[in-house]
């Protein structure tokens, strides 16, 4: 995080929003986690948020009128360019949510809107394992998987600007049905859930090898980041079954693909939230 002034970072998940004030230096100052409770509605979410908002940043010492931006990673599939969130999946009840309009409205600034993994790779290239490489591609393991690619220095993005779908390269053609469409995707093998459901390292371990794979021939990075929750128990093992897909990959330049375990932890979305709102603000 480079730049000045005084930002706000929000990272929205299917169960928690966290927020945090960061300063110029790019510390986190103060920050707060209240339930996500999508069922309760958008507009009580924005309620929520706003106050939220309101009170790390006060916390600070900051007035809310102070507030230089405000950066946004949300759960996808959200519209970057037109600030709206459409995730039935994890966040039922705020379809088509305009959060930017709603939050700009509140605290007079910029707002800026990004999927929730775009954010934590943001963060991680700035201030973290991705930091000095690219392109890179992180792997959040959770509840899903998500993926997110950094191509010369950029935010790799697809059509209406969302983010490829790394989680649901397909890995097994018998695998369990998932929500997104095929059966035995990388995220039904090896997620969180898939894991806490299944009970099957070994599965996991040959769908990660089978994933990053695809991964590695489709986009060449010259580093792999690997993060979320699953991460703190299981890194070691997934990054041995990542480096022995890399090193059999006899396309891919010997020796320049490596794997790294993400250092953020869960503030990777924050801190990259805060810096995709003081960058886009220096560009102005
Ligand atoms: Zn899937």
């Amino acid at each position: 995080v480079k730049g000045r002034g005084r930002v706000v970072g929000i990272d929205i998940g299917g169960t928690k929003i966290a927020v945090a004030a960061i300063d110029g230096t790019g510390e986190l100052v103060r920050e707060a986690a209240i339930p996500t409770e999508p069922e309760r509605g958008f507009a009580s979410g924005i309620s929520r948020i706003t106050d939220a908002v309101t009170r790390v940043v006060e916390e600070s010492g900051w007035s809310p009128r102070e507030i230089h931006g405000i950066g946004i990673g949300c759960a996808g599939p959200v519209d970057p360019a037109r600030g709206t969130i459409h995730n039935p999946y994890t966040l039922p009840g705020w379809q088509d949510g305009d959060i930017v309009t709603a939050l700009r409205e509140a605290f007079g600034c910029p707002v800026l809107l990004e999927n929730d993994a775009d954010m934590a790779l943001l963060g991680e290239c700035g201030a973290g394992a991705g930091r000095g490489v690219d392109p890179v591609v992180m792997l959040t393991f959770g509840t899903g998987i998500g993926g997110a690619a950094l191509v010369g220095g950029a935010i790799l993005r697809g059509v209406a600007g969302e983010h490829p779908e790394l989680g649901h390269v397909p890995v097994d053609p018998r695998g369990p049905a998932c929500y997104c469409g095929t059966n035995g995707c990388f995220e039904s093998l090896a997620s969180g859930s898939a894991l806490a459901a299944r009970g099957n390292l070994p599965e996991a371990l040959s769908a990660v090898g089978a994933a990053i794979w695809t991964i590695v021939h489709a986009l060449l990075p010259e580093r792999i980041v690997l993060g979320g929750g699953v991460m703190d128990t299981h890194y070691d093992a997934f990054a041995a079954a990542a480096s022995q897909a890399i090193g059999r990959a006899k396309l891919a330049p010997p020796g320049r693909v490596t794997v790294a375990r993400a250092r953020l932890g869960n503030r990777a979305g924050l801190f990259g939230a805060a810096s995709a709102v003081i960058n886009r603000r220096s560009e102005d």
